[in-house]
């Protein structure tokens, strides 16, 4: 291909326990994905179908540091785990769906709530909130082979060693299936796509020096200091 400009290089997530990479093509993010996170924003979770946006491949950062973020004073933490798709398709059945995953990590959707919550009293778009640079500060994935599909399990934050968020990946209102068929069924799912899971209950907002642990049971932690 000649290029007329140098292309940016391929964004992409190193996979645990080798030298190989994963390319990412897009990255999915599901809102209000636990009830007891859906009700501190503000929300009924019993009423509303899913929802997604996105961020940018090149969000995702596995440097260990967060930088925190211009234009903001209220930076939320949410700990995520994340889907990685090793194939796509239109219309993916449930039944069908984990045959598409490649495999796992764990994500902070890092948040500017404050630029957020201007964006959604407007009835504008959340990128200024959620897609930032390095906004998505994450783990290496591990393959579906060696972990098996994630369905349950602790997924917690500490933040200076403080239990912020707790849950359970089987407290999801969206599992992971019906979020892929889902999408599927308005976008065409492409190898790469990545998805971002949800976050249980108890975001709250950063400062420079605070050390994050995210953790989910089957998974190599995340540990992530805010620069
Ligand atoms: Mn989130």
């Amino acid at each position: 291909m000649n290029f007329v400009i140098p292309p940016r290089p391929q964004a992409s997530l190193p996979v645990a326990g080798s030298d190989k990479h994963f390319p990412v093509n897009r990255v999915y993010c599901v809102g209000r994905n636990y009830a007891e996170h859906a009700r501190e924003m503000g929300h009924d979770p019993d009423r509303e179908p899913p929802f997604f946006f996105q961020k940018n491949p090149h969000n995702l950062d596995t440097s260990g540091e967060f930088p925190y973020p211009v234009k903001s004073q209220d930076v939320h933490w949410e700990i995520e785990m994340m889907a990685a798709l090793k194939s796509g398709g239109k219309d993916i059945a449930e039944a069908d769906a984990l045959n598409h995953v490649f495999g796992y990590g764990i994500a902070l959707d890092m948040t500017r709530r404050d630029l957020q919550g201007e964006a959604k009293k407007m009835g504008r778009p959340w990128e200024i909130g959620k897609a930032f640079d390095r906004s998505a500060p994450c783990t290496s994935l591990v393959p579906a082979t060696e972990t098996g599909h994630l369905a349950k399990g602790a997924i917690w934050l500490d933040v200076n060693g403080d239990r912020k968020q707790d849950g359970d990946l089987a407290q999801m209102i969206w599992s992971i299936p019906e979020q892929i068929a889902y999408l599927s069924s308005h976008f065409e799912l492409h190898a790469g796509d990545v998805i971002l899971t949800g976050t249980p209950a108890g975001v709250s907002a950063c400062k420079r020096g605070d050390k994050f642990t995210g953790h989910v049971d089957g998974l190599p932690d995340l540990n992530v200091t805010v620069i």
